[in-house]
């Protein structure tokens, strides 16, 4: 299993946001800002280059969470960011598709 599966069974410890039977949500290990949290389907998919039609009720249930976060977290006024990185020169660094929520700060635009 790779590491975000094991986190979605509970088997590697993680500090849980959020989860119900497709999602769970989970505060990054090394946050890059005051609020930062994975958002991953319990299924284990690539990235976002694996995504199929099939997949179109998951992903917009996905956003939802992130919305949902957004509040319970206090950015949805203040605004935050949704990164998906894809492979190597994006550095992807965990092959499991994860939506980064990140916010509470103002947040540069740097490549
Ligand atoms: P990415 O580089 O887009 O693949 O994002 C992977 C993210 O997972 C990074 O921001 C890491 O800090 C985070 N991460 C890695 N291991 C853990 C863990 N055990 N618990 C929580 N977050 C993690």
């Amino acid at each position: 299993m790779c590491l975000f599966c094991e986190i979605a069974a509970g088997n590697i410890p993680s500090k849980k946001a959020y989860e119900d039977d497709s999602v769970v949500a989970f505060y990054d290990i090394a946050p890059q800002a005051p609020v930062h949290v994975l958002i991953i389907p319990r299924r284990h998919i690539e990235s976002a280059q694996a995504l199929t039609e099939e997949d179109n009720t998951l992903l917009c249930h996905m956003f939802a969470v992130a919305r949902e976060l957004a509040v319970t977290l206090g950015v949805a006024e203040s605004g935050y960011r949704l990164i998906t990185n894809v492979g190597k020169d994006a550095g992807q660094s965990v092959p499991h598709l994860h939506l980064h929520l990140i916010g509470g700060k103002e947040l540069n635009w740097n490549n």
